[in-house]
């Protein structure tokens, strides 16, 4: 007999999740088809699919964008178990499978392997600001912030190294193609990651890249290599489109014959270029292998209807290049996807407003309902607009909540608890001793890092008398949260004794703060350990801004506010996308290279396969353009996105806004070699 769930999915997805299960390793296996055409849900049912037949859940790898990915995809397979064994889901008693995004699946090895590849067990993690700020402090001890030709700013600087790294290729390469401006300072540029690499090894910081770059080396030495590799015979990946050179190394290093490897993805989706991503990954994915992957395609969408996906094959159908084919759908519709034109962001934001709550008034709950927009400071007049009406909303993507300086301040103190020589979180949080400025704190610092007992220093550190006594009760804070009689989440009491009143000092909103850090704590509360909670808020920050009633329990009904690239994967029965214009869409940061342009191409289809049943584009005809994109603020005049063009205006309806005037670790021998990762690390740039 046929399991029920098998018999719910049509015969390319049962192929794909049938394929080779119940043999002792199946062979490499690669889906590779459009929008909403059920890859995530093949690969859940995959999962389940092992896990029926016997595969050891603690052996199973699942790798996604995003965390939240991660666990939907684990509570999918875990369900379809459920449904399918009933009582005799035993099996999942074992645990569920590993799953996470590659960073977290990094961390999570490189802990349990830190010792024997010379990494300190606490190492902490520098998130894209603080490697930016680190980047900063060796850019400045190497005197190039006071070159007379201008030196490449931090950002830029960290945006070079990281394309290195994620791309595994040569610096003068990516100057050369992708930072022409800066290929003069090739020698420089290198002398400053040597140092740069060196500050982290000495302070015992990993940044996002070396994550993957430590495992990729872990990877590379056989006798790590086969440890690791050996814990899983199921590797899966979602979202492979969106993966980088590394990870695709990491990969077939974990796999080289392909065993046990599955990976899905849409190349029509690709929008992390930016990061190194490249859809390669996937067009080389089936002659990696001898003999190749086996190659699944699906045709069917399951998600649209056929105006929305008619409009959104269109869209994608100018692309430049592109690999899988069109969908079709069998759910019908009458609605076509809607350009709406407004006069200027007030009246988009009122438009959607009033839009949301009409579609509410017709069945739709909030949470079925999302905005999406190219740039997170793009629904800022849209929040406004929803907090004047009452319409509860959270936003994923721009992090305003963990951006905010009270809470990076007791990130920063925790992260420096865990350990004291990470220099960014050390000179953030001794500004905060009132009294202490800079030249203390980068003395402080100074003294710290060369001792065995860097808390000791810190307490011997003779500070000017007027800082004194604050600067005992900063040690005394410290040591409180290092000591082992402090547990955890409660050291956070301990830590908001002492931030209360330096914030009450420093802030008159200070009560509003304050109620921002309980929230922390509520988050905090959640996580088993300091480190967990540290980790998983650093790699993947929860979405945390909301209307003023704080992030809402799950029980309530909200509308979804989303930058594009966190929309990913997901689905509405209605959606809208703000600023559907030139210079938004494309963005005039993206509009670079004929690749950016084409890789924004990809984000407006991402946006759009997004909705169910509606889909409204708004083009406001005059909007305000932030000083991060222009030349200072500027309203400007703007135009329907150019992918929009007029050969495909026809799959759309075009209409005014009437109030618009214009309308567990693997056993490890005591002898097992210790690998000198850092030594490699070094030796990169040398
Ligand atoms: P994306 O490219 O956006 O990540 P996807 O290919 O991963 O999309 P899913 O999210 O897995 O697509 O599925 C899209 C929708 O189609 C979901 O609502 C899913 O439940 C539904 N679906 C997938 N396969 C089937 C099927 N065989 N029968 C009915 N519904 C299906
Ligand atoms: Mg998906």
């Amino acid at each position: 007999m046929t399991a029920a769930y098998l018999e719910r999915l049509n015969p390319d997805q049962r192929r794909a999740v049938e394929y080779g299960v119940g043999t002792a390793s199946p062979g490499p296996l690669l889906v590779v088809a459009g929008a909403g055409s059920g890859k995530t849900n093949t690969i859940a049912h995959r999962v389940a699919h092992l896990l029926v037949n016997g595969a050891d859940p603690d052996r199973i790898l699942l790798m996604t964008f995003s965390r939240r990915a991660a666990s939907d995809l684990t509570r999918r397979a875990e369900a379809i178990c459920r449904q399918a064994m009933g009582e005799r889901a035993g099996i999942l008693a074992a645990g569920l499978p590993w799953a996470g995004t590659f960073h977290a699946i990094g961390v999570r090895l490189l802990h349990d392997y830190a010792e024997q590849i010379g990494l300190p067990p606490d190492f902490s993690i520098h998130d894209r600001e603080d490697s930016a700020d680190l980047m900063n402090l060796v850019r400045d001890d190497l005197g190039y912030s006071r070159l007379e030709r201008r030196f490449p700013t931090k950002a830029t600087c960290l945006e070079i190294y990281s394309r290195v790294v994620n791309g595994s290729a040569a610096l003068a390469d990516v100057l050369q193609e992708a930072f022409p401006w800066c290929a003069s300072w090739e020698s420089e540029l290198r002398t400053l990651y040597a140092a740069y690499v060196d500050a982290k090894q000495a302070q015992g910081v990993l940044d996002f890249d070396d994550l993957l770059l430590y495992w990729a080396r872990m990877q590379a030495e056989p006798g790590l290599a086969a440890g690791i590799s050996a814990r899983f015979d199921h590797v899966l990946v979602d979202e492979y489109q969106d993966t980088n050179r590394l990870q695709a190394s990491i990969l077939l290093t974990m796999k080289p014959d392909g065993r046990g490897l599955t990976v899905v993805g849409d190349d029509a989706q690709s929008i992390y270029g930016f990061r190194a991503a490249t859809v390669r990954n996937i067009l080389d994915f089936p002659a990696a292998f001898d003999p190749p992957a086996e190659i699944v395609t699906l045709d069917r969408n399951y998600r649209s209807t056929k105006p929305i996906l008619d409009a959104a094959n269109a869209v994608i159908g100018l692309a430049k290049e592109r690999f899988t084919k069109n969908l079709w759908t069998d759910r019908a519709g009458t609605q076509r996807p809607e350009l709406v034109t407004v006069r200027d962001d007030m009246e988009q934001a009122r438009f959607v407003a009033t839009q949301v709550l009409e579609n509410r008034e017709a069945g739709a709950t909030l949470k079925q309902q999302a905005v999406l927009f190219r740039t997170a400071s793009h629904s800022a007049v849209l929040e406004v607009e929803l907090t004047r009406r009452r319409i509860p909303f959270v936003k994923f993507g721009g992090l305003k909540f963990l951006d905010s300086a009270h809470v990076k301040d007791v990130l920063a103190l925790l992260r420096f608890a865990q350990n004291p020589r990470d220099l960014v979180a050390g000179f953030r949080v001794m500004l905060l001793v009132p009294g202490a400025g800079p030249a203390t704190a980068r003395r402080a610092l100074a003294a710290m890092s060369t001792a065995d007992d860097p808390v000791g220093a810190l307490a011997a550190f003779p500070t000017p008398p007027r800082i004194g006594g604050e600067w005992q009760g900063f040690v005394a804070l410290l040591t409180a949260l290092r000591g082992r009689g402090t547990a955890w989440p409660a050291e956070l009491d301990i830590l908001r004794q002492w931030y209360e009143p330096i914030l009450e000092r420093q802030h008159d909103d200070a009560s509003t703060r304050l109620a921002d850090l309980l929230q922390l704590q509520g988050i905090a509360a959640g996580y088993p350990s300091r480190e967990r909670f540290l980790t998983e808020l650093t790699l993947d920050p929860p979405a945390a801004t909301s209307d003023e009633s704080g992030v809402p329990s799950l029980d309530n009904d909200y509308l979804i506010l989303s930058t594009i690239h966190s929309a990913k994967g997901q689905e509405w029965r209605s959606v809208f996308l703000l600023n559907a214009v030139d210079g938004c869409m494309p963005s005039d940061l993206g509009t670079g290279t004929s690749a950016d342009i084409e890789e924004e191409r990809r984000l407006l289809y991402v946006a759009m396969t997004r909705a169910k049943d509606s889909l409204h584009l708004v083009l406001p005809q005059r909007f305000y353009m932030h000083a991060q994109h222009a030349k200072g603020d500027r309203h400007v005049y703007a135009s329907r996105t150019r992918f929009i063009p007029r050969e495909i205006l026809d799959h759309f309806d075009y209409v005014s806004w009437p109030g618009s005037r214009n309308a567990a670790p693997a056993a490890r021998t005591a002898a097992a070699p210790r690998i000198d990762l850092a030594a490699q690390m070094r030796g990169m740039w040398r």
